[in-house]
């Protein structure tokens, strides 16, 4: 599933791309957006902007006699952005096509993306879905405190489930979930009301550190790496590496099905184990 880290990648990759151009050809799968397309035509209008907002993204039109524009798409479990040249061939199947946006210069081609609405105004990406969002860890005036009260509004709920909540914050997805879990310390069973502030406020740093570095020009897209190790081998401290040893304690990895959707969860029992801090009265360890 594309994580937030993703989305801002694609997003900043069709923005480059396409940002100040016209549109040239607009074609599309879905029938609301083409009845968009029949009426107010997406054709001769500039695109202004693309921009992640947590899992989704926006590309901003700007308006004609109707107003502007803004296409609002959600990658959900299989979709994705591609952009190509005019005339390259595609790397998926035309029959996977929902959305072609082009220009001059570019075609950019949105396939099995099962979500896409238009919004109409500037005001897109400050209602409904987007609204609901919580604060993102990708944006410049990402507010932490903020993060850190929708976080602890989840008080029953088990750590890792409510990062993966982008109402509580934006951008982790499940890969982001049991690394910041392994680097904060934390177990992903324990409850919210069991973790103190300042280890959620620590989680969320490492959390925004964690995607900061994995949309990155420096860092290759291939991969993802929370460990500071180049190789892809070793990019990841825990994610996918059930059973085998933890790189700082050589402990195997624990896995266990979490949460709505029975989403894989990895961590290491013996790192992970001393959270919440150590100095806290003994408690029963939630969940196991
Ligand atoms: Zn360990």
């Amino acid at each position: 599933m594309p994580e937030g880290d993703t989305i801002f990648r694609a997003a900043r990759t069709l923005h480059r791309a396409l940002a100040g151009h016209v549109v040239t050809r607009f074609d599309t799968a879905y029938a609301p957006l083409a009845r968009v397309h029949d009426d107010t035509p997406i054709t001769g209008r500039t695109i202004d902007a693309v921009e992640a907002h947590g899992k989704h993204m926006v590309m901003r039109f700007s308006g004609d006699v109707t107003g502007p524009l803004a296409l609002r798409t959600h990658m959900r479990m299989h979709g994705s952005w591609h952009i190509y040249r005019p005339g390259e061939r595609w790397q998926r199947p035309p029959r996977d096509m929902r959305i072609v946006v082009g220009t001059a210069d570019f075609v950019a081609v949105a396939f099995n993306v099962p979500d896409a609405e238009f919004e109409r105004g500037t005001d897109v990406g400050r209602r409904d879905a987007i609204a609901a969002l919580g604060p993102d860890l990708l944006s410049p005036d990402f507010d932490a405190a903020e993060a850190v009260r929708r976080l602890r509004d989840r008080a029953g709920v088990p750590i890792a489930e409510a990062l993966l909540d982008q109402r509580a914050l934006a951008g982790i997805g499940n890969v982001f979930k049991s690394e910041v879990l392994f680097a904060g310390g934390v177990l992903p069973q324990a409850l919210v009301e069991t973790v103190p502030d300042d280890t959620l406020a620590r989680l969320v740093d490492i959390a925004r550190r964690q995607l900061a570095v994995n949309v990155s020009d420096a860092t290759p897209s291939f991969g993802r790496r929370t460990t500071g190790r180049m190789a892809v081998a070793e990019g990841l401290w825990v994610y996918g590496r059930g059973g085998r040893p933890c790189r700082r304690c050589a402990t195997p990895i624990a896995f266990a099905r979490q949460g709505l959707g029975a989403r894989p969860t990895y961590w290491c029992p013996r790192c992970q184990q001393g959270s919440p801090p150590l100095q806290q009265e003994p408690r029963k360890p939630p969940g196991r």
